[in-house]
């Protein structure tokens, strides 16, 4: 008597989706903590993702995440959008307030969270250099200039891209930006800080492949933080550490990411290290 059979819904929109893992980390979430929700991975079309939308509210679900090609699309389909999700001008995340579907961004935030928790570094009053300006760059940037930073350069090999988030960060933040053109090696400044490889360069499988840079300009005062979350060790964090540098991986972001998620649906703190250790091992990595 008194059992309950229902479900509280979450889950990603994406296309393609399948090979998104944060089912993973959040099954493992809800088993530890031995609540009854599902984390659902489901493929949307672009063209059906206003019907999925309404899909999400009369089914009730309590949130959602969005990954390719939807982050942008799906803000005109929701009652409001928070602070930092509009500056970054794409939504990851979905959350439910009463009737209200909220758009959030939780990239950045994974991303800071990673750096002050794993890392054990303040973004306030430190210099940045990001290498791209896709969206995680943008998402990154944007967090740290609302957190502090002092300065942001930005180096992409598209030119016309990296200028406009130097001067969306300019024109919007208090932080100073400054674009670095990326045409063959470069060479990290010495004022740099903290070095972030936010492109897409030694994703599974082409993980012998790191950024052009003249990597012998690292220097081991430096912290060098990479987004690629699989393999945890790219060969742009292992020629850093070579050189002295402290290093952070992309699965920390990953993780803090859906931590944040997790509790803006759930209301609950996230089990961390369960989460961490259920992508670890679906990586392939050692379970820590
Ligand atoms: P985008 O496609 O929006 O941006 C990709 C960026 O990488 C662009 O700046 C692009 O430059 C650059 N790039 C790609 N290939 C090359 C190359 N061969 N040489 C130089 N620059 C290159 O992708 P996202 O920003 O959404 O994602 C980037 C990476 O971040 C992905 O690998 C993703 O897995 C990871 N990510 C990790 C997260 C985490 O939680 N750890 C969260 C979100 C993303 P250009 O403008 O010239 O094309």
């Amino acid at each position: 008597m008194g059992h309950s059979y229902k479900s509280e819904l979450v889950g990603v929109f994406g296309h393609p989706v399948a090979e998104n893992p944060t089912i993973v980390m959040l099954e493992a979430a809800f088993k530890e903590l031995n609540i009854h929700w599902r984390y659902l991975t489901i493929e949307v079309l672009p063209q059906d993702l206003k019907e999925a939308i309404s899909g999400m509210r009369a089914m009730q679900m309590k949130g959602i995440n969005l990954t390719i090609p939807h982050k942008i699309e799906v803000i005109q389909y929701l009652d409001s959008i928070a602070e930092d999700a509009s500056l970054i001008g794409a939504v990851n995340t979905v959350r439910k307030d009463k009737d209200r579907l909220i758009g959030e961004n939780t990239d950045g935030k994974g991303f800071l969270e990673s750096l002050k928790n794993d890392a054990k570094v303040n973004p306030k009053g430190r210099n940045f250099l990001i290498l791209g300006a896709g969206g995680a760059a943008r998402a990154i940037s944007v967090e740290l200039a609302l957190a502090g930073a002092k300065q942001i350069s930005i180096a992409n090999r598209t030119a016309s891209k990296g200028q406009a988030l130097v001067k969306h960060l300019n024109d919007h933040t208090g932080t100073h930006s400054e674009f670095i053109s990326w045409d063959g090696s470069i060479s990290i400044p010495d004022t740099t800080d903290i070095l972030v490889n936010a492109t897409s360069i030694g994703l599974f499988p082409d993980v012998d492949e790191k950024p052009e840079l003249n990597y012998d300009s690292i220097r081991k005062n430096m912290v060098v933080c990479d987004v690629i979350p699989n393999p945890p060790l790219t060969a742009f964090l292992y020629e850093a550490s070579k050189r002295g540098a402290k290093t952070l991986d992309g699965l920390g972001m990953l993780v803090y990411q859906g931590a944040i998620g997790f509790k803006m649906w759930t209301g609950l703190e996230a089990p961390l290290p369960i989460m961490k250790d259920a992508l670890s091992k679906e990586f392939g990595g050692e379970s820590s």
